[in-house]
């Protein structure tokens, strides 16, 4: 582990059980093995994308410093859910906790594990609404919009609607 602080933006996804509650664990675990969550976004509901017979998905993104490298980050959230009972059993399927990560500073990884900006990103609304809350100035390093450019242009149609604070 390096000394250096990076900062990085994750999303949290869960359809399944207390969706809150995930969250909270995730967020706590983030706290231990990740670094400090420096801001977190309002909590956003968007029906499931890609299967559509299952329970809708409430999401939020946080901002982390870290001093993980993105490798290591990685591993990092995959074992938070693990930790967490998150069950591979189906593509899109159900899952109490799916991590992402966003940014990781200003760069570009392509790597077979990790895409980083994470590729979907200005496709989805569930991702770019919670995130243009907490980073609305900041500029995706490949597009080179920022976060509040990106959702205004955002065509996806299924909504994320705001819940909670
Ligand atoms: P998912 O089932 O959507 O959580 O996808 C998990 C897989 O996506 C993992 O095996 C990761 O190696 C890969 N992956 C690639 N880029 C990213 C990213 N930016 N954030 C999280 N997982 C990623």
């Amino acid at each position: 582990m390096s000394e250096i602080s990076n900062t990085t933006y994750l999303l949290l996804g869960s359809n399944e059980g207390n969706r809150f509650d995930w969250f909270e664990k995730a967020m706590q675990q983030i706290k231990q093995t990740v670094g400090k969550i420096v801001t977190k976004s309002s909590l956003y509901e968007t029906a499931a994308w890609g299967l559509e017979d299952q329970p809708d998905f409430l999401n939020m993104a946080i901002c982390v410093e870290t001093a993980l490298s993105p490798l290591e980050l990685l591993a990092a959230i995959q074992q938070v859910e693990l930790n967490l009972g998150r069950q591979r059993t189906l593509k899109w399927g159900q899952r109490t906790l799916d991590i992402d990560i966003l940014f990781y500073n200003h760069d570009v990884i392509n790597d077979p594990q990790l895409t980083i900006p994470h590729p979907l990103l200005q496709e989805r609304r569930f991702a770019i609404s919670p995130l243009a809350d907490i980073a609305p100035d900041f500029i995706h390093p490949i597009l080179n919009k920022t976060i509040a450019q990106l959702l205004e242009d955002c065509t996806d149609p299924l909504p994320a609607t705001l819940i909670a604070d």
